[in-house]
C-alpha cells in the first residue's frame, strides 16, 4: 500500500512559511509584494481560477489586483495593458490568465511580459531559462510537482523518471526539472508506439495527460511514486485524475491524490514566484 503525499498539507506549509517570508518583506521594505491578474472574458472555470488566485494571496499577504476586460478586447489594447504595468514598480508579478478569446494570440501577450515578473514563466525567455537551468521561476505546476517530491523525501537523482504530456506548460517543463536534479527522463504523448512499456520501467511516474484513469495499475511498477497532475471533471461532476487511484494504491510506493495532490501546490507555486520576483525587483 502506498503512503499518500499530501498536496494540502504540503501547501499550507508552504503557505505559513511564505507568509512569515512577506510579513518580514514588509518589515523592511514598508510595502507588500503585489500580484496583478488580468483576465478577459467571462470563461466561468477561468473566473473562479482568478478568484481562488486572489483568495491565496490574501491568505499569505501579498497584494493582489484583478483587471477583468470584456469578452471583445483586442490584442493591441491587452498588450497595452500589460506594457503600462510592466513599467510601474508598484507591481510585481503579472500574470494573464488562459485561455485568452480566439482572436488573441496568446504567445504575443505571454512573450510581452517582463519576464523579471512573468510569475507564471511561461513566456519564451523564462521557457528557455528554464531548459538551460538558468531560472528564476519556474512553472508552478511542475514546480509543485518537485516541491511535494522533495517535502516526501523522494530524491531524483539516478531514478528513471517518465513523464506522460508534453504540453508547454507541465510535461515539456517537468522532464526539465527532472533531468535537472539528476533523473534519465523519458517522455511520452500521443503518438508514442507503447507508453505502458516506458510507464511500467519508472520509479518516478508522472501523468500530464487530462484521460480520466488513464494510467492502470498494470501499467505501473511495484513501489513506483506515482504523480497524477490530470484534473479531469467526470459525469458526475466529480474531479478525477489521469491515474486509477484505488488499482495503484496497492501497487505504489507513494501517490497523490486527486483533488488534494499537485492541485493545491500550484497556486502555491505562484505565490512563491511573486514574492521571489518582489524580491528581486527590491
Ligand atoms: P494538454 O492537453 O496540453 O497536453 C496533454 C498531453 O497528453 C499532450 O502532450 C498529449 O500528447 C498527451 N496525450 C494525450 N493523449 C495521450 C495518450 N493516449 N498517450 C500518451 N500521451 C497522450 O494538457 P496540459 O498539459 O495542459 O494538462 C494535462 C492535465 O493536467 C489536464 O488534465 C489538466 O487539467 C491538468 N492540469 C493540472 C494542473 C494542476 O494544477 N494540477 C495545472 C495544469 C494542468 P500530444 O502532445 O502528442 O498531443
Amino acid at each position: 500500500m502506498a503512503r499518500i503525499i499530501d498536496g494540502k498539507a504540503i501547501s499550507a506549509e508552504i503557505r505559513a512559511e511564505l507568509a512569515e517570508e512577506i510579513s518580514d518583506f514588509k518589515r523592511e521594505r514598508g510595502f507588500a509584494p503585489s500580484l496583478t491578474v488580468i483576465i478577459v472574458g467571462e470563461d466561468p472555470a477561468s473566473q473562479v481560477y482568478v478568484r481562488n488566485k486572489e483568495k491565496a494571496c490574501v491568505q499569505v499577504g501579498i497584494n493582489s489586483t484583478v483587471i477583468r476586460l470584456p469578452e471583445e478586447t483586442g490584442e493591441t489594447e491587452l498588450l497595452s495593458v500589460i506594457d503600462r504595468l510592466n513599467g510601474d514598480k508598484t507591481v510585481n508579478g503579472i500574470l494573464v490568465q488562459l485561455p485568452l478569446p480566439k482572436h488573441i494570440n496568446e504567445k504575443n501577450v505571454i512573450c510581452a511580459i517582463n519576464p523579471e515578473k512573468d510569475v507564471d514563466a511561461f513566456s519564451y525567455v523564462n521557457a528557455g531559462r528554464i531548459l538551460t537551468g538558468d531560472f528564476d521561476f519556474l512553472p508552478c505546476t511542475p514546480a509543485g510537482v518537485m516541491e511535494l517530491l522533495h517535502r516526501s523525501g523522494i530524491a531524483v537523482e539516478g531514478k528513471e523518471c517518465v513523464v506522460v504530456g508534453r504540453s508547454n506548460i507541465v510535461g515539456k517543463p517537468m522532464a526539465a526539472l527532472l533531468m535537472h536534479e539528476n533523473g534519465t527522463v523519458t517522455v511520452c504523448h500521443s503518438k508514442t508506439k507503447d507508453v505502458p512499456f516506458h510507464t511500467r520501467r519508472a520509479d518516478i511516474l508522472v501523468s500530464a495527460v487530462g484521460k480520466p484513469d488513464f494510467i492502470k495499475p498494470d501499467m505501473i511498477k511495484e513501489g513506483a511514486v506515482v504523480i497524477d497532475v490530470g484534473i479531469n471533471r467526470v459525469t458526475d461532476g466529480k474531479l478525477k485524475g489521469d491515474v486509477d487511484f484505488e488499482g495503484c494504491f496497492e501497487k505504489a510506493e507513494a501517490i497523490t491524490p486527486v483533488p488534494g495532490g499537485v492541485g493545491p501546490m500550484t497556486i502555491t507555486m505562484l505565490l512563491k514566484n511573486t514574492v521571489t520576483a518582489a524580491k528581486k525587483q527590491n
